[in-house]
């Protein structure tokens, strides 16, 4: 047989651990060894009509149909009776008298998988589990004006029009594919209990990343480099406030109420007497029985929780770290009684994510079964790779897509796909392996060229193999060929990672190689901006020290000594100076080009060199440049001809590459590219809106596009003072994979910390470069529309100058043929890039999804995280072409009408009163309106122009995981802990109400990291924390915890640090106190209230997305 493979035949390589560390070896990244051409072309061979036949055995799990959806439903004023029989669930509260939620039913059945990846599974097989179990929230909502005739909606909460607009209003939104017609899938209803107060288990999200960085990343042995002479510009600069990633300025002191058109206020509030909180933490009048409580959707058993009032209470966790919350003890009782809905009875995201760690976190997440949904993402959990992608690599919006596009169409639910192609994994968890099959590479369909994978068919003894994806039957090359056994299986199943693995690496041959030369490898430029401004805020002398270290740490492949990456260095104002740093000579040599309308590169010999041989020259250059500088008086500076410069080197070179810009003005000077100042706020909430995000010349497209040819990434670190019109300048960066960091006013003494924290991650980490990524997939799908930092030039493939572990490409599907329950779909996606030592590879990622008749399979197996990915990434495209109020609208509309599906074709039939929320998406509300009331789509006055475009380009490349934290900020109080565990607090949600005078807490959301004090928070608190006596004597806007000796501030640093740890951007801390001005900031943050800039509260939005399904509905 070909290639290496060592590995003992039959060794079970799924199953039992064991049989992977075989593997490991056999496979383990090895420049491929060549092989002697084989006679056999790949290609060849008839296909007779195989077609038709259906493939024996095809490995297919069961349909998923069955499993009856619950529901969450809220429960109308009609209802009274039944208020709080539910209602005291929320977890600040003590133990609830509901049934445990579960999200996990759905995939729960899934999980007792075959031993083998998907092999011949009786079609009769229906390995499900225990019907979920559902309960119902029921409060009140009387008063809400959601029942009775229509009227205009509140005006003043910032959302869309009223429902009359919203068919409409789908249709302007970014051209038509966009919205409308989205492709459907979706899945089940799961139930919503509410409750569970009790018993959080501060489950510790164990810091994902750490294990990715060599130890110095962490900043250990280096020293802070800004030691010498002093900075000219420590002392300038805004107050640290504005540091924040993009709540960037100090609030304003005042706010109108919102932009929105002006009007009487949401009546939520008024005069409606709340109810007393009672001994046990529940609300409201006394519980009686439910009406109204059928089954969740007809033909189904009832999985609601059984109608009156003898309901069992939960079963008790034994968790012995379960800490119940003691918050709502302390909270005065007239907090409570504002809203007439309970917000404790709506539901809670922090009771879903306890809920998911609680039932999924202790067992490895098996991927055998097709159609699964994974934990959530704020779960931890193993992956086993049986025959799918892992969640790591592919989340869906849906399992379980429906049959049809006529029933996609009716359901609303995008079908899309999050990819994270290079993401990083756990160390338990293996890399995927790299298959070499020497000179004829990887065995692929001959029609539709998918690579050889778990669900390929193998036919007439194995000689042929039918393709998943199209059917078509192609010949096995000689040197690929194995017998089957008895079941239709290659008897070397186990032993090939492309036949039982959802997610493995091809070595590629020349075939796949830019002009058929295997590539050479990639190169660093470091390119310095040495203007003014650069050198006056001490940022050229601290790049140029941390520099020196830093070059030691570059990208390696495998067990490599040394990198192979070459690095050359550029600095910059208006005229551009390359260095020649060549090991022979004895001095750095400086070559200044001042064309820079016509730019080149002065020099090849010696401008890219090994670190280790030109280690001396380097170490003198960068030494010199910041005296060479520190004099300068130019404050203008060119931004096109430096990207432009080191394209041209790395072309010259012939090689891939990563630019690392250090940029801080808009770039004025004369010279392509350009820029004038036009940021102008009268333009927001005006048509003209959209211009703010659009580039301001198509130059940089067009130098995007160049680049990409090229395989030139770009990464861009601005340190800008004012303007710099963040929506131009990326425009590269964006396009080619690459990355933009922002520190807007950076003095070195506050912000050095963060700026090298990034640089270190981001020159430090994994990439793969000159990427081609094509997404195929079975008959009856395609994808249709991608999202993500990239570049295409046709309508399938996805072009990135260079990809690294954190970036993610967001893929729609649509229909274009029926799916069939029986054979399912499938998703191949395939990287094609060259590693960081030069190797050229494919990775492949291929997952299997369940297809479905019935609407309720289809809510039954959504995942709302990753749903809400794919929305923000869609609606922050929209603002480049509409108007933000349309995108918003378009979102609550779409969000309607997915909900309104399912309450008339799932939820069983109920009074118009009732908000019925499938368990899957019961969370769609409130994170919709964290997206409505974003920056991007509603921003505060103090958020500026760059802030936003900032944003907007960061999310476009987000993982669910960051989504899902971005726009619903954790916040963990921190003193209720006993300081000896080490598990992390539980949660609280994301409101004022939630926050005790008392306490003090954490706040991040994946950019921002704020430290909230509460006013009247205990004095030892405060002293063993910030060792100050009083509360009045804390630092307001403090950015570091002193270093204590004790455990409560011990604790609280490693909490702050593992936070970071898991964060792909380092976040830097504030430091709020209670009713201090800073606080403005922080409570921009608690996403559960009413926004300053108009964004409405949970509550306020859920009764308005409650009147839009009715509307809808009626
Ligand atoms: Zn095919």
């Amino acid at each position: 047989m070909n290639v290496n493979q060592p590995a003992p035949p039959g060794v079970p390589y799924g199953q039992p651990q064991p049989g992977y560390t075989g593997y490991q070896s056999s496979y383990g990244g090895q420049p491929g060894p060549i092989i002697p051409p084989s006679p056999y072309g790949a290609y060849n061979g008839p296909m007779p009509g195989y077609q038709q036949l259906p493939p024996p055995g095809v490995p297919r799990a069961p349909p998923s149909s069955g499993t009856p959806p619950a529901s969450t439903t809220v429960r109308g004023p009609s209802s009274q009776s039944a208020y709080g029989q539910f209602g005291q669930g929320d977890v600040q509260n003590g133990p609830s008298s509901t049934v445990q939620m579960q999200r996990a039913p759905v995939s729960q059945p899934f999980v007792p998988a075959p031993v083998a990846p998907l092999v011949n599974q009786p079609a009769a097989f229906q390995p499900y589990g225990p019907p979920p179990t559902s309960a119902q929230v029921t409060t009140q909502m009387a008063g809400m004006q959601i029942s009775g005739p229509a009227g205009p909606p509140p005006s003043g909460l910032g959302y869309g029009l009223p429902p009359t607009s919203m068919a409409s209003a789908s249709g302007s939104f970014q051209g038509s594919n966009l919205y409308g017609s989205y492709p459907q899938n979706l899945a089940p209803p799961t139930s919503l209990a509410q409750a569970h107060p009790g018993a959080q288990t501060p489950q510790c999200c164990a810091p994902m990343q750490a294990s990715s960085f060599p130890p110095s990343a962490a900043g250990g042995p280096r020293p802070p480099s800004i030691a010498g002479p002093s900075m000219p510009g420590q002392s300038f600069g805004g107050p640290p406030v504005s540091q924040s990633n993009h709540a960037s300025s100090p609030p304003p002191q005042t706010q109108p109420p919102m932009p929105g058109p002006p009007g009487p206020p949401p009546p939520m509030h008024s005069s409606q007497p709340g109810y007393q909180l009672q001994q046990n933490g529940s609300f409201g009048p006394a519980r009686g029985p439910q009406p109204n409580y059928g089954g969740a959707y007809s033909g189904a058993p009832n999985f609601a929780s059984p109608p009156g009032p003898p309901q069992p209470p939960p079963p008790k966790r034994l968790d012995p770290d379960s800490i119940p919350s003691p918050q709502l003890n302390e909270l005065p009782p007239q907090q409570k009684t504002r809203h007439r809905i309970d917000p404790d009875a709506i539901p809670s995201p922090i009771q879903v994510i306890e809920d998911d760690r609680n039932n999924r976190g202790s067992e490895p997440f098996v991927t055998g079964a097709r159609g699964q949904v994974p934990p959530l993402v704020t779960t931890n959990f193993l992956v086993k790779d049986q025959g799918n992608a892992s969640p790591r690599y592919i989340r869906c919006t849906s399992y379980n897509i429906p049959c049809t596009s006529d029933m996609a169409k009716q359901a609303q639910v995008p079908l899309a796909a999050v990819i994270k192609p290079l993401a990083k994994l756990p160390p338990e968890e293996a890399p995927p392996y790299v298959v070499d099959h020497g000179e004829s590479g990887p065995v692929r369909c001959n029609r539709c060229k998918a690579y050889m994978c778990p669900f390929m068919q193998f036919i007439e003894g194995g000689r042929r193999f039918q393709c998943c994806f199209c059917s078509c039957v192609t010949e096995v090359p000689p040197q690929y060929f194995q017998h089957l056994d008895h079941t239709g299986k290659r008897v070397d199943f186990y032993d090939r990672p492309e036949l039982s693995l959802g997610s493995y690496e091809f070595l590629a041959t020349v075939d796949y190689c830019k002009n058929n030369k295997f590539p050479r490898p990639p190169a660093f430029i470091f390119m310095i901006d040495v203007s003014y401004n650069a050198v006056r805020s001490g940022l050229v002398r601290l790049l140029c020290e941390e520099l020196k270290s830093l070059l030691d740490f570059l990208p390696r492949e495998g067990g490599a000594e040394e990198s192979a990456i070459r690095v050359g260095f550029v600095t910059y104002n208006k005229v551009l100076h390359f260095y020649n740093v060549k090991s022979s000579l004895a001095q750095p040599q400086m070559m200044v080009v001042s064309d820079v309308a016509d730019m080149f590169v002065p020099l090849l010999d010696g401008f890219l060199v090994n670190v280790s041989e030109s280690r001396t020259v380097i170490t003198s250059l960068l030494d010199q440049i910041p005296e060479m500088f520190a004099d300068t008086r130019e404050t203008e500076t060119v931004f096109a001809p430096v990207i432009q410069a080191g394209m041209e080197a790395l072309k010259a070179a012939e090689c891939p590459g990563k630019l690392f810009l250090f940029h801080t003005s808009l770039p004025i000077a004369e010279a392509p590219g350009k820029l004038k100042n036009r940021d102008d706020r009268k333009l927001l909430n005006t048509d003209k809106e959209k211009t703010l995000f659009q580039p301001q010349t198509g130059f940089y497209q067009s130098l995007a596009k160049e680049c990409v040819a090229q395989g030139c990434c770009v990464d861009l670190f601005l340190f800008p003072n004012q303007y710099v019109d963040v929506a131009t300048l990326g425009v590269v960066p964006y396009h080619t994979g690459g990355s933009i960091y922002k520190y807007a006013c950076f003095q070195v003494e506050s912000d050095q910390e963060r700026f090298l924290s990034d640089l270190r991650r981001d020159v430090q980490k994994d990439v793969g470069f000159d990427a081609v990524m094509r997404v195929r997939t079975s008959t009856g799908i395609r994808a249709t529309d991608f999202f993500g930092a990239f570049y295409m030039s046709n309508t399938t493939d996805v072009e990135l100058a260079g990809l690294d572990g954190d970036k993610t490409v967001t893929v729609e599907f649509k229909h274009d043929d029926r799916l069939s329950e029986d054979s399912g779909a499938l998703i191949q996606c395939a990287l094609l890039y060259t590693s960081c030592a030069g190797q050229r590879r494919l990775r492949i990622h291929n997952l299997s999804l369940n297809c479905c008749t019935q609407l309720a399979d289809l809510y039954r197996n959504c995942e709302t995280d990753t749903l809400i990915n794919y929305l923000a990434k869609l609606a922050y495209r929209g603002v480049l072409s509409s108007p933000v109020k349309t995108v918003r609208d378009a979102l609550i509309s779409q969000c309607a009408q997915i909900l309104a599906c399912y309450r008339k074709n799932c939820a069983s039939p109920s009074s118009a009163g009732q908000l019925i929320l499938p368990e899957c998406m019961k969370l769609l509300p409130v994170y919709l309106n964290c997206v409505l009331k974003s920056d991007v789509l509603q921003p505060g006055v103090e958020v500026t122009t760059d802030d936003r475009a900032y944003v907007r380009q960061l999310v476009t490349s987000m993982d669910v995981a960051e989504t899902n934290v971005f726009f619903y900020p954790r916040l963990l109080p921190l003193t209720k802990v006993p300081v000896e565990s080490s598990a992390e607090p539980p949660a609280v949600r994301a409101s004022e109400e939630r926050l005790s005078k008392g306490d003090v807490y954490l706040l991040e959301n994946g950019l921002n990291l704020f430290l909230w004090v509460g006013a009247s928070v205990q004095q030892g608190v405060v002293q063993s924390l910030f060792s100050v006596p009083s509360f009045s004597q804390i630092n307001s806007g403090l950015s570091a915890l002193p270093v204590l000796e004790n455990p409560l501030s011990k604790r609280v640093r490693d909490l702050i640090d593992s936070f970071r740890a898991q964060r792909s951007r380092y976040m830097k801390l504030i430091v709020v106190k209670q009713e201090d001005k800073l606080e403005m900031l922080f409570k921009h943050f608690l996403v559960e209230d009413k926004s300053l800039s108009g964004g409405a509260s949970y509550v306020d939005f859920l009764c308005h997305m409650h009147k839009e399904i009715r509307q809808l509905l009626s």
